[in-house]
């Protein structure tokens, strides 16, 4: 079978692998019918050195059981699923308290060797716990939608509820990605009433209006601590969804966050260390929050939305491609001449 490996950074290849199989009882074979390039996976694609690598790619993927363990008793062949950023049993504490990334027998894809969700095929592990049978066809118009499930979606609407979001709160989201994106169709959903996007491409910040942004700022540093700071009367917003991971934005979340608000990461911070001192966090009483999502918590929430059609979160793919054109997915990304690139093997 095909799949795609990271060399190094901006070394991106589609090369035949051994195929996937079952190799436990509780995993399930799974035919990727869909998948995506993710905003993280350009990480990597920056910083990668030549001895991390080769890397499998993919962690965002819908697809058709093949097969499955003997233990697997809620999923059958044909059964079309839509699989988490991350692999969770289902069963454990953590895991009946909806903090799935936490599980005690979890991992995220990005840490399999040998899969990813960037191929043809793929072995879940823990598949009654991971993966979520979708009730439509594997063709359905739904599936950039649902796509989103497994990851940008789930992760801009757990930026909103870690951050507190709820009818008439001030939101302010950095990062026009796709994550920054969904954060926004996220606050509005959970009823936030000003919605301010702090990103610079156009073509994203208008599809941020789209989805419920009321204010659109494109200044960064001072500048856009001043912006935002007019937009809210002088004290900045309650809430900061910050969708990006680098030093900077971080700076602007406690840059603009007003006293007493919530700061919510959700962007894979490239740091361990940042401010939290007198002039950053504490002097203002801010409450930090955020990790990664547990997006496998949110499908059963979110999912009826999209299938009645009342949100198009789908709208953040702007190009569909097969595996060969994965490569020059990665590049376009990165080069933001594209938000995000489906990808059907
Ligand atoms: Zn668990």
């Amino acid at each position: 079978m095909r799949a795609t490996l990271m060399y190094e950074a901006g070394d991106v290849r589609i090369e035949t692998v051994p195929d996937s199989t079952i190799s436990e009882p509780t995993d399930a074979l799974v035919r990727v019918t869909a998948a995506c390039i993710c905003g993280s996976d350009l990480h990597p694609y920056h910083s990668m050195t030549r001895d991390q690598g080769p890397a499998r790619m993919g962690h965002e993927f819908i697809g058709i059981v093949e097969d499955t363990g003997s233990a697997v008793t809620t999923l059958k062949k044909g059964d079309l699923v839509v699989a988490p950023f991350a692999i969770s049993d289902g069963t454990c504490q953590y895991c009946r308290e909806g903090l799935q990334t936490a599980c005690v027998h979890g991992s995220f894809w990005d840490t399999q060797p040998l899969e990813g969700g960037q191929a043809e095929a793929v072995r879940v592990p823990w598949a009654d716990g991971t993966l979520v049978k979708l009730p439509v066809e594997a063709d359905s118009a739904l599936i950039p939608s649902l796509l989103t499930l497994s990851d940008v979606f789930g992760t801009g609407y757990h930026a909103a509820v870690r951050g507190g979001v709820k009818p008439g709160s001030t939101v302010a989201v950095i990062g026009d990605g796709a994550v920054g994106l969904m954060a926004v169709l996220s606050a509005k959903r959970l009823g936030a009433e000003q919605i301010i996007l702090m990103g610079r491409h156009q073509a994203r910040t208008d599809l941020g209006r789209e989805f419920g942004a009321t204010d659109v700022v494109i200044e960064r540093g001072t500048e856009g601590i001043e912006k935002v700071r007019e937009l809210t009367g002088g004290q900045g917003t309650g809430i900061v969804l910050e969708a990006v991971g680098h030093m900077p934005a971080y700076e602007q979340a406690y840059g603009i966050v007003r006293a007493g608000g919530t700061i919510s990461r959700v962007g894979v911070p490239q740091y361990e260390n940042a401010p939290v001192g007198f002039g950053s966090l504490f002097g203002k009483n801010i409450t930090l929050t955020g990790g990664p999502a547990p997006t496998r918590a949110y499908i059963a929430e979110l999912m009826p939305d999209i299938l009645d059609g009342s949100i198009d979160p789908g709208k953040v793919f702007d190009t569909t491609t097969n595996l060969d054109g994965v490569p020059a997915g990665y590049k376009a990304m990165d080069a933001r001449t594209n938000l995000k690139v489906l990808v059907t093997p």
